[in-house]
Protein backbone atom coordinates (compact mmCIF):
# COMPACT_ATOMS: atom_id res chain seq x y z
CA UNK A 1 0.00 0.00 0.00
CA UNK A 2 2.69 2.66 0.94
CA UNK A 3 4.06 1.61 -2.46
CA UNK A 4 1.00 2.29 -4.46
CA UNK A 5 0.24 5.45 -2.44
CA UNK A 6 3.73 6.81 -3.09
CA UNK A 7 3.63 10.11 -5.22
CA UNK A 8 0.10 9.67 -6.18
CA UNK A 9 -1.79 12.40 -6.97
CA UNK A 10 -5.41 10.95 -8.49
CA UNK A 11 -7.39 8.06 -7.73
CA UNK A 12 -7.27 6.15 -11.02
CA UNK A 13 -3.49 5.81 -10.55
CA UNK A 14 -4.00 4.60 -7.21
CA UNK A 15 -6.87 1.85 -7.44
CA UNK A 16 -4.20 0.80 -10.78
CA UNK A 17 -1.59 0.38 -8.56
CA UNK A 18 -3.47 -0.99 -5.93
CA UNK A 19 -4.90 -3.84 -8.63
CA UNK A 20 -1.22 -4.70 -9.87
CA UNK A 21 0.02 -5.05 -6.47
CA UNK A 22 -2.88 -7.75 -5.66
CA UNK A 23 -4.96 -5.26 -2.90
CA UNK A 24 -8.05 -5.81 -3.79
CA UNK A 25 -7.75 -9.58 -4.52
CA UNK A 26 -6.49 -10.03 -0.64
CA UNK A 27 -9.73 -8.56 0.62
CA UNK A 28 -11.94 -10.34 -1.61
CA UNK A 29 -11.99 -14.28 -2.21
CA UNK A 30 -15.75 -15.06 -1.16
CA UNK A 31 -18.54 -15.11 -3.29
CA UNK A 32 -20.41 -12.76 -1.75
CA UNK A 33 -18.78 -10.34 0.70
CA UNK A 34 -15.54 -8.95 1.64
CA UNK A 35 -16.48 -10.92 4.24
CA UNK A 36 -16.54 -13.47 6.10
CA UNK A 37 -13.67 -15.20 4.49
CA UNK A 38 -11.92 -12.46 4.86
CA UNK A 39 -11.52 -10.58 8.19
CA UNK A 40 -12.44 -7.12 9.15
CA UNK A 41 -9.29 -6.64 9.94
CA UNK A 42 -7.22 -6.41 6.72
CA UNK A 43 -10.21 -4.03 5.38
CA UNK A 44 -9.17 -1.85 8.44
CA UNK A 45 -5.49 -2.55 7.57
CA UNK A 46 -6.01 -1.21 4.17
CA UNK A 47 -7.76 1.81 5.22
CA UNK A 48 -5.43 2.76 7.99
CA UNK A 49 -2.74 2.65 5.35
CA UNK A 50 -4.40 4.88 2.96
CA UNK A 51 -5.42 7.36 5.31
CA UNK A 52 -1.93 7.79 6.87
CA UNK A 53 -0.65 8.69 3.21
CA UNK A 54 -3.44 10.09 1.00
CA UNK A 55 -6.16 12.60 0.94
CA UNK A 56 -9.53 11.65 2.61
CA UNK A 57 -10.57 11.92 -0.80
CA UNK A 58 -8.50 9.22 -2.55
CA UNK A 59 -9.24 6.62 0.46
CA UNK A 60 -12.95 7.59 -0.33
CA UNK A 61 -12.54 6.34 -3.65
CA UNK A 62 -10.89 2.88 -2.69
CA UNK A 63 -13.29 2.16 0.23
CA UNK A 64 -16.15 2.42 -1.55
CA UNK A 65 -14.75 -0.22 -4.24
CA UNK A 66 -13.32 -2.63 -1.90
CA UNK A 67 -15.93 -2.18 0.63
CA UNK A 68 -19.00 -2.70 -1.57
CA UNK A 69 -18.47 -1.73 -5.59
CA UNK A 70 -16.04 -5.62 -5.51
CA UNK A 71 -18.23 -7.50 -3.34
CA UNK A 72 -21.78 -6.65 -5.34
CA UNK A 73 -19.89 -7.32 -8.54
CA UNK A 74 -19.12 -10.72 -6.73
CA UNK A 75 -22.31 -11.68 -5.89
CA UNK A 76 -23.89 -10.01 -9.63
CA UNK A 77 -21.50 -12.24 -11.68
CA UNK A 78 -23.19 -15.48 -10.19
CA UNK A 79 -25.85 -14.80 -12.91
CA UNK A 80 -24.46 -12.11 -15.22
CA UNK A 81 -21.07 -12.55 -17.62
CA UNK A 82 -20.94 -8.92 -18.04
CA UNK A 83 -20.83 -7.78 -14.26
CA UNK A 84 -18.09 -11.21 -14.19
CA UNK A 85 -15.84 -8.81 -16.81
CA UNK A 86 -16.35 -5.81 -15.58
CA UNK A 87 -15.46 -7.24 -12.02
CA UNK A 88 -11.91 -8.67 -13.40
CA UNK A 89 -11.17 -5.57 -14.62
CA UNK A 90 -11.98 -4.07 -11.35
CA UNK A 91 -10.28 -6.40 -9.27
CA UNK A 92 -6.95 -5.73 -11.42
CA UNK A 93 -7.28 -2.35 -11.22
CA UNK A 94 -8.35 -1.61 -14.84
CA UNK A 95 -11.36 0.01 -14.43
CA UNK A 96 -13.02 2.19 -11.60
CA UNK A 97 -16.88 1.54 -10.64
CA UNK A 98 -19.22 4.14 -9.35
CA UNK A 99 -22.00 2.65 -7.17
CA UNK A 100 -25.00 5.27 -8.17
CA UNK A 101 -27.62 4.48 -5.50
CA UNK A 102 -29.00 7.79 -4.03
CA UNK A 103 -30.72 9.56 -6.41
CA UNK A 104 -31.02 13.65 -7.07
CA UNK A 105 -33.78 15.51 -5.77
CA UNK A 106 -35.31 13.12 -3.00
CA UNK A 107 -34.25 12.25 0.13
CA UNK A 108 -31.52 9.63 0.18
CA UNK A 109 -32.51 8.12 3.21
CA UNK A 110 -35.66 6.51 1.41
CA UNK A 111 -34.60 4.63 -1.00
CA UNK A 112 -38.12 3.36 -1.68
CA UNK A 113 -39.06 6.68 -3.33
CA UNK A 114 -36.44 6.28 -5.68
CA UNK A 115 -37.29 7.80 -9.39
CA UNK A 116 -34.61 6.48 -11.42
CA UNK A 117 -36.16 4.24 -13.73
CA UNK A 118 -36.14 1.26 -16.16
CA UNK A 119 -38.90 0.99 -18.69
CA UNK A 120 -39.68 -0.88 -21.97
CA UNK A 121 -40.48 0.78 -24.93
CA UNK A 122 -42.02 -0.91 -27.74
CA UNK A 123 -39.58 -3.93 -26.62
CA UNK A 124 -36.47 -1.69 -25.94
CA UNK A 125 -35.69 -0.90 -22.43
CA UNK A 126 -34.28 2.39 -21.44
CA UNK A 127 -33.12 4.41 -18.62
CA UNK A 128 -33.77 7.53 -17.27
CA UNK A 129 -33.48 9.47 -13.93
CA UNK A 130 -30.30 11.24 -12.09
CA UNK A 131 -28.01 10.27 -9.05
CA UNK A 132 -26.07 13.08 -6.78
CA UNK A 133 -23.49 12.67 -4.49
CA UNK A 134 -21.74 9.89 -6.07
CA UNK A 135 -17.95 8.69 -5.40
CA UNK A 136 -15.80 8.07 -8.29
CA UNK A 137 -18.86 9.17 -10.89
CA UNK A 138 -16.22 11.87 -12.23
CA UNK A 139 -13.35 9.14 -12.86
CA UNK A 140 -15.33 5.97 -13.45
CA UNK A 141 -15.12 3.36 -16.50
CA UNK A 142 -18.80 2.25 -15.04
CA UNK A 143 -21.80 2.52 -12.99
CA UNK A 144 -23.68 0.29 -11.21
CA UNK A 145 -26.81 2.04 -10.64
CA UNK A 146 -29.85 0.65 -8.41
CA UNK A 147 -32.87 1.15 -10.75
CA UNK A 148 -36.53 0.62 -10.31
CA UNK A 149 -38.21 -1.81 -12.61
CA UNK A 150 -41.03 -1.72 -11.29
CA UNK A 151 -43.33 1.10 -9.48
CA UNK A 152 -44.57 -0.51 -6.46
CA UNK A 153 -43.15 0.97 -3.41
CA UNK A 154 -41.89 -2.54 -2.41
CA UNK A 155 -37.98 -3.77 -1.59
CA UNK A 156 -38.38 -6.21 -4.92
CA UNK A 157 -39.14 -3.44 -7.25
CA UNK A 158 -35.28 -2.76 -8.28
CA UNK A 159 -33.03 -4.04 -10.17
CA UNK A 160 -29.24 -3.45 -11.29
CA UNK A 161 -28.01 -1.19 -14.67
CA UNK A 162 -24.07 -1.94 -15.13
CA UNK A 163 -22.71 0.66 -17.87
CA UNK A 164 -20.08 1.84 -19.38
CA UNK A 165 -19.73 5.61 -17.96
CA UNK A 166 -19.46 6.96 -21.90
CA UNK A 167 -22.53 5.68 -22.78
CA UNK A 168 -24.76 7.68 -25.05
CA UNK A 169 -27.29 9.41 -22.33
CA UNK A 170 -24.81 9.44 -19.66
CA UNK A 171 -22.89 12.83 -18.28
CA UNK A 172 -21.81 13.58 -15.14
CA UNK A 173 -21.01 16.91 -13.62
CA UNK A 174 -19.32 17.40 -10.44
CA UNK A 175 -21.00 17.15 -6.92
CA UNK A 176 -18.56 19.94 -5.51
CA UNK A 177 -15.97 21.86 -6.95
CA UNK A 178 -14.13 22.00 -3.16
CA UNK A 179 -13.69 19.28 -0.38
CA UNK A 180 -13.00 15.47 -1.03
CA UNK A 181 -10.99 16.16 -3.80
CA UNK A 182 -9.38 12.48 -5.42
CA UNK A 183 -12.78 11.04 -4.58
CA UNK A 184 -14.18 12.39 -7.87
CA UNK A 185 -17.67 12.80 -6.64
CA UNK A 186 -20.35 13.69 -9.48
CA UNK A 187 -24.19 13.92 -10.20
CA UNK A 188 -24.99 11.29 -13.03
CA UNK A 189 -27.66 11.78 -15.10
CA UNK A 190 -29.23 9.09 -17.27
CA UNK A 191 -31.44 10.06 -20.43
CA UNK A 192 -33.17 7.89 -22.23
CA UNK A 193 -30.10 5.34 -22.39
CA UNK A 194 -31.05 2.44 -24.30
CA UNK A 195 -30.15 -0.93 -22.69
CA UNK A 196 -28.88 -3.85 -23.92
CA UNK A 197 -29.96 -6.73 -21.75
CA UNK A 198 -26.18 -7.60 -20.83
CA UNK A 199 -26.72 -4.17 -19.15
CA UNK A 200 -29.44 -5.57 -16.84
CA UNK A 201 -27.32 -7.61 -14.12
CA UNK A 202 -28.30 -9.65 -11.60
CA UNK A 203 -31.43 -11.21 -10.29
CA UNK A 204 -34.42 -8.91 -10.76
CA UNK A 205 -36.23 -7.44 -7.36
CA UNK A 206 -33.12 -8.65 -5.15
CA UNK A 207 -31.20 -5.54 -5.87
CA UNK A 208 -32.62 -3.33 -3.09
CA UNK A 209 -31.88 -6.13 -0.88
CA UNK A 210 -28.01 -7.00 -2.38
CA UNK A 211 -27.36 -3.34 -1.50
CA UNK A 212 -28.71 -3.55 1.84
CA UNK A 213 -26.44 -6.48 2.81
CA UNK A 214 -23.53 -5.01 1.80
CA UNK A 215 -24.26 -1.40 2.97
CA UNK A 216 -23.68 -3.07 6.36
CA UNK A 217 -20.04 -4.02 5.24
CA UNK A 218 -19.24 -0.42 4.50
CA UNK A 219 -20.93 0.75 7.49
CA UNK A 220 -18.11 -1.46 9.45
CA UNK A 221 -15.25 -0.28 6.83
CA UNK A 222 -16.38 3.67 7.66
CA UNK A 223 -16.00 2.56 11.27
CA UNK A 224 -12.66 1.74 10.93
CA UNK A 225 -11.65 4.15 9.06
CA UNK A 226 -12.97 6.77 11.22
CA UNK A 227 -10.98 5.36 14.43
CA UNK A 228 -7.92 5.36 12.25
CA UNK A 229 -8.17 9.08 11.11
CA UNK A 230 -9.37 10.03 14.76
CA UNK A 231 -6.10 8.17 16.58
CA UNK A 232 -3.74 9.92 13.50
CA UNK A 233 -5.45 13.54 14.15
CA UNK A 234 -4.59 12.86 17.85
CA UNK A 235 -1.43 12.11 17.67
CA UNK A 236 -1.15 14.83 15.39
CA UNK A 237 -2.76 17.15 17.98
CA UNK A 238 -0.61 15.87 20.45
CA UNK A 239 2.54 16.79 19.11
CA UNK A 240 1.19 20.20 18.62
CA UNK A 241 0.43 20.78 22.25
CA UNK A 242 3.55 19.19 23.28
CA UNK A 243 5.66 21.66 21.39
CA UNK A 244 3.47 24.57 21.68
CA UNK A 245 5.23 27.17 23.97
CA UNK A 246 2.60 28.82 25.80
CA UNK A 247 3.81 30.94 29.40
CA UNK A 248 6.18 29.05 31.18
CA UNK A 249 5.82 25.82 28.97
CA UNK A 250 3.99 24.23 26.62
CA UNK A 251 0.74 23.88 26.05
CA UNK A 252 0.37 20.23 27.45
CA UNK A 253 1.59 21.66 30.68
CA UNK A 254 -2.27 23.08 30.81
CA UNK A 255 -4.50 20.97 33.28
CA UNK A 256 -7.37 22.40 30.93
CA UNK A 257 -5.96 21.54 27.80
CA UNK A 258 -4.51 18.22 29.30
CA UNK A 259 -8.18 17.41 30.70
CA UNK A 260 -10.09 18.53 26.76
CA UNK A 261 -7.55 16.09 25.41
CA UNK A 262 -7.73 13.26 27.93
CA UNK A 263 -11.89 13.65 26.82
CA UNK A 264 -11.16 12.63 23.80
CA UNK A 265 -8.69 10.15 24.28
CA UNK A 266 -11.60 8.47 26.17
CA UNK A 267 -14.17 8.79 23.26
CA UNK A 268 -11.42 7.39 21.14
CA UNK A 269 -11.11 4.52 23.32
CA UNK A 270 -14.87 3.77 23.22
CA UNK A 271 -14.51 3.75 19.33
CA UNK A 272 -11.53 1.55 19.71
CA UNK A 273 -13.58 -1.27 21.85
CA UNK A 274 -16.47 -0.84 19.52
CA UNK A 275 -14.83 -1.82 16.72
CA UNK A 276 -12.59 -4.31 18.06
CA UNK A 277 -15.81 -5.99 19.26
CA UNK A 278 -16.55 -6.30 15.27
CA UNK A 279 -14.44 -9.85 14.58
CA UNK A 280 -16.93 -10.40 11.71
CA UNK A 281 -18.71 -9.06 9.58
CA UNK A 282 -21.82 -7.18 11.41
CA UNK A 283 -25.33 -8.06 10.49
CA UNK A 284 -27.78 -5.23 9.77
CA UNK A 285 -28.83 -3.25 13.66
CA UNK A 286 -25.24 -4.22 14.54
CA UNK A 287 -23.77 -2.32 11.45
CA UNK A 288 -26.27 0.73 12.75
CA UNK A 289 -24.48 0.76 15.73
CA UNK A 290 -21.33 1.11 14.83
CA UNK A 291 -22.17 3.98 12.04
CA UNK A 292 -24.07 6.18 14.17
CA UNK A 293 -21.24 5.91 17.33
CA UNK A 294 -18.29 6.03 15.39
CA UNK A 295 -19.75 9.12 13.56
CA UNK A 296 -20.49 10.78 16.81
CA UNK A 297 -17.54 9.68 18.31
CA UNK A 298 -15.38 11.27 15.63
CA UNK A 299 -17.41 14.64 15.38
CA UNK A 300 -16.51 15.69 19.22
CA UNK A 301 -12.70 14.42 18.77
CA UNK A 302 -12.43 16.04 15.67
CA UNK A 303 -14.44 19.35 16.73
CA UNK A 304 -11.70 19.32 19.69
CA UNK A 305 -8.70 18.83 18.48
CA UNK A 306 -10.09 21.62 15.67
CA UNK A 307 -10.31 24.08 19.01
CA UNK A 308 -7.25 22.65 20.81
CA UNK A 309 -5.20 23.51 17.75
CA UNK A 310 -6.22 27.39 17.61
CA UNK A 311 -6.39 29.17 14.41
CA UNK A 312 -3.68 26.82 13.07
CA UNK A 313 -6.52 24.10 12.25
CA UNK A 314 -7.23 26.80 9.65
CA UNK A 315 -3.79 26.35 7.79
CA UNK A 316 -4.06 24.45 4.72
CA UNK A 317 -4.16 20.83 5.23
CA UNK A 318 -5.44 21.91 8.29
CA UNK A 319 -7.36 19.91 10.97
CA UNK A 320 -10.46 21.88 10.22
CA UNK A 321 -10.79 20.85 6.63
CA UNK A 322 -10.63 16.77 7.74
CA UNK A 323 -13.40 18.25 10.15
CA UNK A 324 -15.26 18.99 7.65
CA UNK A 325 -15.34 16.53 5.26
CA UNK A 326 -15.20 14.06 8.37
CA UNK A 327 -18.66 14.94 8.93
CA UNK A 328 -19.35 13.00 5.75
CA UNK A 329 -18.98 9.49 8.55
CA UNK A 330 -22.49 10.48 9.94
CA UNK A 331 -24.06 10.95 6.28
CA UNK A 332 -22.22 8.68 3.52
CA UNK A 333 -23.98 5.40 3.33
CA UNK A 334 -26.57 6.07 5.07
CA UNK A 335 -27.22 9.77 7.50
CA UNK A 336 -27.07 9.35 11.30
CA UNK A 337 -30.64 10.21 12.04
CA UNK A 338 -31.33 6.88 9.67
CA UNK A 339 -29.32 4.73 11.51
CA UNK A 340 -30.95 5.69 14.95
CA UNK A 341 -34.71 4.93 13.40
CA UNK A 342 -33.01 1.70 12.53
CA UNK A 343 -31.63 1.21 15.76
CA UNK A 344 -35.19 1.79 17.83
CA UNK A 345 -36.64 -0.58 15.59
CA UNK A 346 -34.30 -3.06 17.04
CA UNK A 347 -33.99 -2.45 20.12
CA UNK A 348 -35.13 -5.69 22.25
CA UNK A 349 -32.64 -7.54 19.95
CA UNK A 350 -30.11 -5.26 20.78
CA UNK A 351 -30.46 -5.08 24.28
CA UNK A 352 -30.50 -8.80 24.25
CA UNK A 353 -27.48 -9.37 22.29
CA UNK A 354 -25.65 -8.03 24.83
CA UNK A 355 -23.62 -9.96 27.59
C1 LIG B 1 -18.89 12.12 0.75
C2 LIG B 1 -20.13 11.39 0.29
C3 LIG B 1 -19.98 10.26 -0.51
C4 LIG B 1 -21.12 9.61 -0.99
N1 LIG B 1 -20.95 8.52 -1.83
C5 LIG B 1 -22.05 7.91 -2.34
C6 LIG B 1 -21.90 6.81 -3.27
O1 LIG B 1 -20.80 6.40 -3.63
N2 LIG B 1 -23.04 6.25 -3.77
C7 LIG B 1 -24.28 6.66 -3.39
O2 LIG B 1 -25.24 6.10 -3.89
N3 LIG B 1 -24.45 7.69 -2.52
C8 LIG B 1 -23.37 8.32 -1.98
N4 LIG B 1 -23.51 9.37 -1.12
C9 LIG B 1 -24.85 9.82 -0.77
C10 LIG B 1 -25.23 9.37 0.63
O3 LIG B 1 -25.37 7.99 0.72
C11 LIG B 1 -26.51 10.13 1.02
O4 LIG B 1 -26.13 11.48 1.17
C12 LIG B 1 -27.12 9.59 2.31
O5 LIG B 1 -27.75 8.37 2.08
C13 LIG B 1 -28.12 10.56 2.94
O6 LIG B 1 -29.07 10.97 2.00
P1 LIG B 1 -29.35 12.54 1.78
O7 LIG B 1 -28.07 13.24 1.60
O8 LIG B 1 -30.37 12.64 0.69
O9 LIG B 1 -29.98 13.05 3.14
P2 LIG B 1 -31.53 12.99 3.57
O10 LIG B 1 -32.04 11.60 3.38
O11 LIG B 1 -32.26 14.09 2.87
O12 LIG B 1 -31.42 13.28 5.11
C14 LIG B 1 -31.29 14.61 5.65
C15 LIG B 1 -31.44 14.53 7.16
O13 LIG B 1 -32.71 13.98 7.51
C16 LIG B 1 -32.54 12.88 8.40
N5 LIG B 1 -33.46 11.80 8.06
C17 LIG B 1 -33.89 11.42 6.83
N6 LIG B 1 -34.72 10.36 6.93
C18 LIG B 1 -34.80 10.05 8.23
C19 LIG B 1 -35.49 9.03 8.95
N7 LIG B 1 -36.27 8.12 8.36
N8 LIG B 1 -35.37 9.02 10.29
C20 LIG B 1 -34.60 9.94 10.93
N9 LIG B 1 -33.92 10.92 10.29
C21 LIG B 1 -34.01 10.98 8.96
C22 LIG B 1 -31.12 12.38 8.14
O14 LIG B 1 -30.57 11.74 9.28
C23 LIG B 1 -30.37 13.65 7.82
O15 LIG B 1 -29.96 14.23 9.01
C24 LIG B 1 -22.40 10.05 -0.64
C25 LIG B 1 -22.53 11.18 0.20
C26 LIG B 1 -21.41 11.85 0.64
C27 LIG B 1 -21.58 13.07 1.51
Amino acid sequence: VAAAAEGVTDARTLWRRLGRAGIPDLLGGGPHDCGPETPPDRLGDLLTELDARLPLGCTLSVCVQVATVLPLLRTLAEDSPAAGKVLVRATRGDAVVALAITDAGVSGSDLLDMRTAITSDGGTARLDGAKEWITNAGQCDHLLVLARHRPQRHITSFRWVLLNADRPGVSCRPSTGELFPGAGLGDPRFTGVALDPDDLVGRPGRALAEAARQLAVERLAGALWARALCRRVLADTHRYLVTRPAGGGPLWTNAAVRDRFARCVVEWRRMDALCAAATGWPATAEAMVLKAACAESADRILGECVQLSGAAAFRDGGVARTRAEAAMFGIAGGATGTMLAGIAEDATGLLGSAR
